[in-house]
């Protein structure tokens, strides 16, 4: 209920009691009056009359006294007049006139007691309306005066001689006190009308403004500052009203300059129109300090992939996105890879045609480099293949640039009931991608630059720093696992002389093709290193000496029958590999890869294109000199 609901209620229940008051008091206090009023004429009346007998009586005209009761009728408001006979009178006159003698009940009582009697007459069962007051006086014989009443009764004093009854009519009593009663309320009921308009006057600045300041709250509350309450008066509502618009505008011009700032942030404005600006925003704001907090956390991570990792977790606890997939380019192939899968590492390509995969052209948000909505667009991408388990859903996967180019791509699976939802994400989500992006791309810089430095360029193997950064890590996981370690140390026989017949180019050329084929040989588990010149170190990983002989033997083999294109023909060489293993020859890794230098230079000492386990006696026969 609003302020001028309550005066109003309050007005018409204090104008209803005043009322009812005026009325109460009013109609008591009249017919106490009429009563009053109508007892005292009857009196009166009363009075006349017995004097007027008494002197009948003294003039000897009391039988003619019919005519006086009839004229006692003329007496204004009279409506009857009766006199009864007492029985001591009647004694010593007779019955008298045949009236005086039909005492009723209320007649008899007054005679038997002398005490007068008023009240009322129902007078409803006669067809009459009229309000009826009767009075029944009873004459009692007094010797005050002269003549008195004892000088013709013969009873003693104080007797009742008779009774007079007079009845009155008191409707112009009551006519006069409607009337009054009347005015009383209708001069009640100005003075409420008149106080209830006054006071709504005096409180309608007051009502208004407090309207109005509900109204601009419950917009600043959906985000809107922009009211302005209308200032009515030069009082303290007047200044209430000033000092809120002052708030609005403080507020509306903080939000918006907040809002500025926002949107040069996200390339976003925080309201599409028609939300609220206030709540958007501080999402945005909060979105924008998780994603300080997301990149400075990514900035100590030490890998791509750990980045990932906290990507994809980003995306599943702060998005409850749980379909998705990462995706990343590979440097300066056509190719691209799924790094993560609804969390899984390396997980299998799942919502696009595989050919993305050789052909990363086909993607369209690695192509355009923008973001590619399915939401927004139905079927725009035509590598997308949605799941048949999840109907109606659509994708947006949005491109991550690093470098200039798209180093990655993300790509989220809308199911579609969740379609609206994930769309508005696109935002939020853009803010960290945008944080993730540098990140990334340092990130990847740093790996390329450190996988160059561990890599022979010529070959693409692992080189001989790589072996020295890594041995640790793999001899510890050796014997964690208790599995054995097999060191080859391959030479090429006779290189020498490819440089000296054909040129260092083809020497090149025949290194870059053995160091193909050895990679191919063994295991993506093992190790191919460009250890030396034309010297290459395998490791195999979990491989005892006797497997590690038939995996040389094997590579023996293939490099006898490979055959390199030179300008001149077909150009055949041989290899020598020697073998030593951890923990059988040696517990120390160092240790072994002299073994198997020892074993290599007894193949290369007993005619060459041979692989030699390395024995004990051979290192006791070696003369610790390495002239091959
Ligand atoms: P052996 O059978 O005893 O091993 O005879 P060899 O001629 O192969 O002798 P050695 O292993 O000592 O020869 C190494 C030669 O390999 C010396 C060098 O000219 C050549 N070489 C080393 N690195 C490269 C390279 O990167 N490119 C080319 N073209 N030749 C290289
Ligand atoms: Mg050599
Ligand atoms: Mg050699």
């Amino acid at each position: 209920m609003n302020l001028q609901a309550k005066i109003a209620a309050f007005f018409g229940i204090l104008a209803c009691c005043l009322i009812a008051s005026v009325l109460a008091i009013g109609l008591f206090s009249f017919r106490q009056y009429s009563i009053a009023t109508a007892t005292e004429h009857i009196r009166s009346s009363a009075e006349m009359l017995r004097v007027s007998l008494t002197e009948e009586m003294i003039n000897g005209v009391i039988a003619k006294r019919e005519s006086l009761l009839v004229r006692m009728l003329e007496v204004e408001g009279l409506k009857s007049v009766r006199i009864v006979r007492g029985p001591q009178v009647a004694q010593q006159f007779g019955k008298g006139l045949l009236r005086e003698q039909s005492a009723d009940e209320i007649e008899r009582r007054v005679l038997g007691s002398g005490q007068a009697e008023f009240g009322l007459v129902d007078a409803t069962g006669e067809g009459e309306s009229e309000i009826i007051f009767r009075g029944t006086i009873p004459y009692i014989a007094t010797n005050r005066g002269s003549p008195n009443c004892l000088m013709c009764h013969q009873v003693a004093e104080g007797t009742v001689l008779g009774a007079v009854t007079i009845t009155m009519s008191i409707d112009h009593l009551k006519r006069k006190a409607i009337l009054t009663l009347s005015l009383m309320v209708a001069a009640v009921t100005l003075f409420s009308l008149v106080t209830f308009f006054l006071l709504r006057r005096l409180t309608y600045p007051i009502v208004e403004t407090a309207t109005h300041v509900e109204k601009a709250v419950q917009r600043a509350l959906e985000g809107d500052f922009k009211s302005q309450i209308v200032v009515r008066t030069d009082d303290e509502i007047g200044h209430i009203a000033g000092e809120m618009n002052r708030l609005l505008n403080h507020l509306d011009n903080g939000l918006n300059r907040i809002n500025d700032m926002v949107t040069q942030l996200t390339n976003h404005a925080p309201n599409d129109g028609n939300g609220n600006l206030l709540n958007s925003t501080i999402e945005m704001v909060e979105t924008l300090t998780e994603a300080a907090h997301f990149k400075q956390a990514i900035e100590e991570d030490e890998t791509k992939s750990e980045i990932y990792i906290r990507l994809s977790g980003a995306i599943a606890g702060l998005f409850d996105i749980h379909h998705y997939s990462i995706y990343e380019v590979l440097a300066g192939r056509k190719q691209m890879m799924p790094v993560l899968v609804d969390g899984q590492i390396r997980g299998p390509c799942s919502w696009c045609d595989p050919q993305i995969l050789v052909r990363n052209e086909t993607c369209r948000a690695r192509r355009t480099g923008h973001i590619v909505n399915s939401i927004a667009t139905p079927d725009i991408c035509f590598a997308f293949k949605p799941p048949e388990d999840l109907p109606g859903c659509r994708h947006i996967c949005f491109p991550i640039i690093q470098s200039g180019t798209v180093g990655s791509v993300l790509q989220l699976l809308a199911p579609a009931a969740e379609l609206d939802r994930i769309d508005k994400l696109v935002p939020y989500i853009s803010v960290y991608l945008r944080e993730a992006a540098p990140v990334l791309e340092a990130k990847r810089l740093t790996e390329t630059l450190r996988e160059s430095n561990l890599r022979d360029p010529m070959t693409g193997l692992h080189n001989r720093r790589f072996l020295e950064e890594s041995v640790e890590m793999l001899v510890a996981q050796s014997q964690r696992h208790k599995s054995p370690l097999s060191i080859l140390m391959l030479d090429l026989d006779y290189f020498k002389m490819v440089n000296d017949v054909y040129g260092h180019d083809v020497g090149d050329t025949v290194l870059k093709v053995l160091a193909k084929l050895l990679a191919e040989s063994v295991r993506t588990s093992d190790y191919v290193i460009r250890y030396g010149g034309e010297e290459f170190l395998i490791l195999l990983q979990d491989t005892d000496a006797a497997a590690a002989t038939d995996v040389a033997e094997k590579i023996r083999a293939a490099v006898e029958d490979l055959k390199v294109q030179v300008a001149s023909g077909m150009l055949q060489k041989t290899i020598s590999i020697g073998i030593s293993a951890l923990p059988d020859d040696s517990d120390t890794f160092w240790q072994a890869v002299k073994f198997a230098d020892v074993a290599l230079y007894h193949a290369k000492e007993t005619g060459r294109n041979r692989v030699v386990r390395f024995t004990k006696d051979l290192w006791e026969k070696q003369d610790n000199k390495k002239n091959y």
